[in-house]
């Protein structure tokens, strides 16, 4: 990754995508491994809805920058080959972790049946940055030691039992995804289904942004507290009894529990 473009045995240069998790917002919460791309990049295309457009200041002034928030798949997969096939490193840049709600699946789908090689960088998603904002750890023991990722239906379908309501009864952390415009109806899913009206509950607007915000509710009063602060999109909504106070201490951590890297003072197997 160091250095130039690669070079075929007869010196032309070879392309690359690389698909870059620029992280949830600040410019210095993408890793160093994706500014180091950006920073050689002959080409972008970032997620203009999300991506914070200041990281587009850590490329070369020459690279050809793409919005893909006005593109459809197949223009973007256009752009790829023809700036493959000129040799260029190629950067599709998401918001947050790739993995999550990319849409990457496709473009490396046609990448592979278009021979075109690619690899991926990580991000930080936004839901660790969520986490960090309003200082909350999402597996507590005791608690919870369980996290679902998930979203509302919208016009994008969730499958049969992966609906919010499916998940109630685990009593897991949930982190909630691309719903911040529907705060009414998952209030009213979350009730129905059979969720304490005084669980507690979090909306994070734009985590890592200077404009940030953690709004602490339950979720009787979920849809109200997004209404009053104007959240209608960039937001995690949060819901687990690990926003409460009470937990477990850590097992790892406790002075009578032995593992591979320290021995506890009573021995292995004796923890109490
Ligand atoms: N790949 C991204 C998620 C893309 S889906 C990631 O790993 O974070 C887009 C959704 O992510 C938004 O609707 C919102 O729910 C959430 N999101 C993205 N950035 C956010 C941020 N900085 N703060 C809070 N939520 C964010």
């Amino acid at each position: 990754m160091k250095g130039g473009n690669k070079m075929s045995s007869t010196g032309d240069k070879i392309g690359q995508v690389y698909f870059v998790g620029a992280g949830p917002g600040a410019v210095d919460l993408i890793t160093v491994r994706g500014k180091n791309l950006l920073e050689k990049a002959d080409c972008v295309i970032y997620a203009g809805s999300l991506v914070n457009p200041e990281i587009l200041s850590y490329v070369p002034s020459v690279c050809r920058i793409y919005n893909s928030a006005i593109m459809t798949l197949e223009e973007v997969l256009v752009v790829m080959c023809r700036e493959y096939k000129k040799g260029s490193r190629v950067i599709r840049l998401h918001t947050g972790d790739p993995s999550v709600y990319g849409a990457i699946r496709e473009q490396m789908d046609a990448l592979r049946q278009a021979g075109i090689p690619f690899s991926i960088v990580p991000g930080v998603s936004s839901f660790c940055a969520a986490a960090a904002a309003a200082q909350l750890e999402y597996t507590l023991p005791g608690v919870s030691q369980s996290v679902i990722i998930t979203r509302m239906q919208g016009r994008t379908p969730v499958p049969d039992k992966q609906q919010i309501q499916d998940y109630v009864e685990h009593g897991a952390t949930l982190v909630i995804f691309l719903s911040s415009h529907m705060l009414r109806e998952l209030q009213s899913v979350l009730l129905k289904s059979g969720m304490a009206a005084d669980m507690p509950a979090m909306i994070v607007y734009k985590a890592s942004w200077p404009e940030e915000k953690v709004l602490s509710c339950t979720v009787q009063t979920l849809a109200d507290t997004g209404e009053k602060e104007e959240i209608h999109h960039t937001a995690l909504i949060v819901i687990g009894r690990v926003l409460l106070d009470g937990y477990e201490r850590s097992l790892l951590y406790h002075p009578n529990f032995s593992h591979h890297f320290r021995k506890g003072k009573k021995g292995e197997k004796d923890y109490d």
